[in-house]
């Protein structure tokens, strides 16, 4: 029997830091948007919302790059200029709503911090070396080797960052490749932009394996004819990944291993419903609670107490 959802690394991931915290962000949250929402739900979703810097920096970038290659495939340029000027503004009203320095926006919700909900606002020089990052990493993704290469050929470019559910092996996936391309050889390429401030290689591999398993599946390529690139901004840098049978067979085996550990705490395995208790919180103590989201709603803002159950 498959799983009732959509598997992905992020997933993978946040089961495997926490159970409790996979079970607010993916259970606990759930339709607490809506206006009728008990306190408690509505609470989770908003704190499930927030954005840690980085990674709200990753998404900017990750956006930029997109905008830019999009403009190149449909013969657009964008101005690079003005982009990088809007970019950059946009953030800083961004910081400025989010610390309360200027109104809401009329449409859309703002960007929520999870340094301000933790109580660690960085102060003024601290937003300023946050957006002075985003600018280094814009111009380092204008002039990155790979961004230069896929200039030179926009017209092989198959995908540009499109979220895709996919079916593989039985299996249901979300594959999200930043790009794919044509190499003009019979065979693709995968790009990952990456935006952290380190990543192991092998890490990287196996993360790309997922879209070169979705790849050879979908466009019949043979898994070896498959190349990735993991390009780094902040840098210059980027990394080749060979993919083999071998390799996507490990990542298969690891998501069907994945989905079935968390299927396994469902009381209907064909109903994508679980209670709260059936999600292990991590150890009373655990140092990763102290700069977890969920600490108000999961019983952890004391360190020292035992976490809600709904049982
Ligand atoms: S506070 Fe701790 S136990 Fe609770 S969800 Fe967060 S990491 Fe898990």
């Amino acid at each position: 029997m498959g799983a009732p959802f959509l598997w992905s690394w992020s997933r993978h991931r946040l089961f495997s830091h926490c159970q409790r915290e996979y079970w607010f962000h993916y259970y606990g949250a759930r339709n607490g948007w809506r206006p009728e929402a008990d306190p408690r739900t509505a609470e989770i979703y908003r704190l499930k919302k927030l954005s840690g810097r980085s990674q709200w920096l990753g998404l900017l970038v990750h956006e930029a790059a997109a905008t830019v290659l999009r403009g190149l495939l449909w013969r657009r340029p964008e101005d690079e200029a003005a982009l990088r000027a809007t970019l950059l503004a946009d953030a800083r009203q961004a910081i400025a709503i989010a610390r309360g320095q200027a109104p809401a926006p009329d449409r859309g919700p703002p960007v929520r911090f999870l340094a301000l909900e933790l109580g660690e606002d960085p102060g003024d020089a601290g937003w300023e070396e946050t957006l002075a990052d985003l600018a280094l990493r814009f111009d380092d993704l204008m002039v990155h080797p790979v961004m230069r290469r896929l200039r030179q050929v926009p017209g092989r470019m198959i995908e540009i960052d499109r979220l895709r559910k996919v079916r593989l092996d039985g299996l249901r996936l979300y594959v999200a490749p930043d790009v794919l391309v044509d190499d003009g050889e019979g065979g693709r390429v995968i790009v990952d932009w990456k935006t952290g401030r380190s990543h192991d290689p092998e890490v990287v591999a196996r993360q790309m394996a997922v879209y070169a398993w979705w790849v050879a599946q979908y466009d019949g390529i043979p898994v070896d004819r498959i190349k990735g690139l993991q390009a780094n901004v902040p840098g210059r840098e980027h990394l080749t990944v060979s993919f083999d049978s071998t390799l996507v067979d490990a990542v298969r085996s690891l998501a069907t291993e994945s989905i079935a550990a968390m299927v396994a705490p469902l009381p209907d395995p064909r109903r994508d419903q679980a209670p709260e208790s059936a999600f292990e919180p991590r150890p009373v103590g655990d140092p990763a609670c102290d700069r977890c989201r969920f600490r108000g709603p999961c019983g952890r803002a004391d360190p020292r107490s035992d976490p809600k159950s709904d049982s």
